[in-house]
């Protein structure tokens, strides 16, 4: 079987080769707006194609503010504390994720509260959710949520758009909206991805997307926090601003902030790469297209866009029988050049968060160790 599964992948890519999981190609502008940054020798946090790029991903998306940053893990850091998250506050995501997520609540001096996952997009289950919030929080009168053991304020949840594809989004903004926890949308891995027509990242009050070597676009390194009020959006500026007030002459700094501005010339890259963002989302769907006809000859369940979604398919993700299938597909694909890889390790199986409260995480414990990616 796995002669004849990597004989498919081979011809599916058409090379003999090295294939890799993903490829970072630069087939636009790319090349002249980096030169065009260089020679204008804005080259730093101040510059056109800062302004170019968060621009044109306000247009792209239909997000009303978008805030460029360093990484996508600094853009989820200022936008978690930007809805109020602080120290000793819980903060409710899923444990399939980047740990990037978790570590952003962590510099927020907060924990992560782990609920489990919805088998069919991977995504933070509304269910699970609804059931965790029942049992364990209430809300005081000062109309915050909090966690009855512990009285700690559950001050946002984040839900991440796993590989690309939605979550559940609506359900989970009713019953954020119903217990007063402000939704920040992980949504590093979902540029490109749309629920009924509306980009993912604006769902909540606020979206955070990457632009790591890795994602549908690239920078090199890099994010955005997409937001829906002047207020947070200035909030949010304000902070990967090294809190500097801009309206006197004095070099005055108000708070402690922090320096999470992104480069002009990593936005110059950014500008020529999201102009490719809906050639990026076919080429991958295309190839989404093809796994879907040939994963289930193989007894493999390809991990499918849900209902009324478009999702950019960013890595193709496949549900394997048992942890021993996938294993053995990991060590032949590897060992004949192909680059596959395992889902995350679980965040409450990392040390830092192992203490953490979750629900139990049924669904993510059985299906984390049968989940492969596959080139994309
Ligand atoms: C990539 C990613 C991030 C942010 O990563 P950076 O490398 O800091 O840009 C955050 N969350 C998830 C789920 C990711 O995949």
């Amino acid at each position: 079987m796995y002669d004849a599964f990597i004989a498919q992948l081979r011809e599916q890519a058409g090379t003999k080769e090295r294939i890799a999981l993903h490829q970072p190609v630069f087939p636009g502008n790319e090349k002249q707006y980096l030169n065009d940054a260089i020679d204008s020798t804005f080259v730093s946090s101040v510059g056109p194609y800062v302004d170019k790029f968060e621009a044109a991903m306000s247009v792209v998306t239909r997000a009303p503010y978008a805030i460029a940053t360093s990484t996508g893990t600094a853009a989820l850091h200022v936008a978690l504390k930007t809805v109020g998250v602080g120290s000793g506050d819980l903060v409710i995501t899923q444990p399939l994720t980047f740990v990037a997520t978790c570590n952003a609540i962590h510099y927020c001096g907060a924990e992560p509260a782990f609920v489990d996952i919805d088998p069919q997009n991977l995504g933070l289950d509304p269910h699970a959710l609804e059931r965790w919030l029942d049992e364990y929080a209430y809300i005081d009168d000062q109309e915050n949520c909090r966690h009855k053991a512990t009285n700690k304020k559950i001050s946002a949840c984040v839900p991440m758009h796993s590989f690309g594809l939605p979550a559940a989004i609506l359900p989970l903004l009713k019953i954020c909206e119903q217990w007063r926890i402000p939704l920040v949308e992980d949504a590093a891995e979902a540029l490109g991805s749309e629920f009924r027509g509306q980009a993912m990242g604006t769902f909540g009050r606020m979206g955070v997307l990457s632009f790591n070597g890795n994602k549908i676009i690239t920078t090199g390194g890099g994010g955005m926090v997409l937001a829906q009020t002047p207020e947070d959006a200035a909030r949010v500026k304000h902070l990967t601003t090294t809190a500097k007030r801009l309206d006197d002459f004095a070099m005055f700094h108000d708070e402690v902030g922090f320096n999470y501005r992104m480069p002009n010339i990593n936005a110059a890259v950014g500008l020529a790469q999201l102009e490719q963002l809906n050639n990026f989302v076919a080429r991958k769907r295309a190839l989404a297209k093809q796994y879907q006809q040939w994963l289930p000859e193989f007894g493999l369940q390809f991990v499918d866009e849900p209902a009324d979604t478009h999702a950019n398919f960013w890595l193709i993700t496949a549900v394997c029988q048992s942890k021993q299938q996938r294993d053995m597909l990991l060590t032949q694909t590897q060992a004949s050049g192909i680059e596959t890889r395992p889902a995350w390790a679980l965040m409450h199986r990392l040390p830092m968060y192992q203490h953490c409260l979750h629900d139990g995480l049924t669904v993510a414990t059985q299906l984390a160790e049968r989940l492969i990616n596959l080139p994309s």
